[in-house]
């Protein structure tokens, strides 16, 4: 199973990079996890997103999701469009993701834009998929709105998504024992005042640590960020070295 970083930046992104995407590649099997803004254009830089087999939404922030709607139009009106493969890639989007689309592109009187464009379904976090040789598994974790963690195991390894969320036990459990954890790590240090969201460096290191994580990679980080004090505090935690996501990298398990 190879994994492509397409995008790693957090909510805005990076000069010239892009939001939540990662490429999962086994075999012919392709799938997308997460499709955030400046994904669509620099996933044509690895694959033909006609055939991406599906396509995994964790949680519907536009940073993870925005960029189903240039995807929707590509497969239904570029100059490929008609000789598309049927069926069409299919979107697996969190329970109401539905609405959500609709009512985004309602606001241009395109509601149906991408349930026409995708085969949509909207998964149910407890039950397993299965895609060709990929298991593809998920676990709800706490942070703003309804998030999945997700799992994507192969006969080779598994590699855990943690999505965004805010220091949790559950993505500990979840991601027990993966070869590689990619987890966020938005921030220096903890939000002050109101709900959590998200992941401090050291709280990175410190959830990859808990689970055992072979290897542990920092994400949902912005390249202006003060990256070298993101490793040390992530290191300090996780005791071993870790890696700092970067667009176009890969990871083989
Ligand atoms: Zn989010
Ligand atoms: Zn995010």
């Amino acid at each position: 199973m190879k994994i492509t970083v397409i995008g790693k930046s957090p909510a805005w992104q990076d000069a010239g990079g892009a939001c939540s995407g990662y490429l999962v590649e086994e075999g012919d099997t392709t799938l997308l996890v997460d499709c955030g803004n400046g994904v669509f254009g620099k996933l044509r830089e690895y694959v033909d997103y006609a055939a991406v087999d599906a396509v995994v939404v964790t949680h519907l922030h536009s940073d993870h999701c925005i960029d189903l709607i240039p995807y929707s139009y590509a497969l239904s009106y570029s100059p490929r469009a008609r000789a598309f493969p049927h069926p069409r890639p299919t979107l697996y989007a969190p329970p109401g993701g539905r609405d959500v689309f609709r009512q985004i592109t309602g606001a241009w009187n395109a509601p149906e834009l991408v349930e026409q464009a995708f085969c949509l379904i909207e998964y149910e976090p407890q039950q397993e998929l299965t895609l060709g040789p990929l298991t593809i598994s998920f676990h709800e974790v706490p942070h703003f709105i309804r998030t999945h963690a997700v799992k994507v195991t192969s006969a080779g390894g598994s590699f855990t998504f943690g999505a965004d969320c805010c220091p949790n036990e559950a993505l500990v459990e979840f991601a027990r024992g993966t070869d590689l954890l990619m987890i966020e790590a938005t921030l220096g240090a903890p939000e002050e005042g109101g709900k959590r969201g998200h992941l401090t460096w050291a709280e990175a290191g410190a959830h990859g640590r808990a689970a055992a994580a072979r290897r542990l990679v920092l994400t949902h980080i912005a390249a202006d960020d003060d990256l070298a004090r993101a490793r040390a505090d992530a290191e300090r935690e996780f005791g071993r070295p870790i890696e700092i996501a970067v667009e176009g990298a890969t990871y083989n398990i």
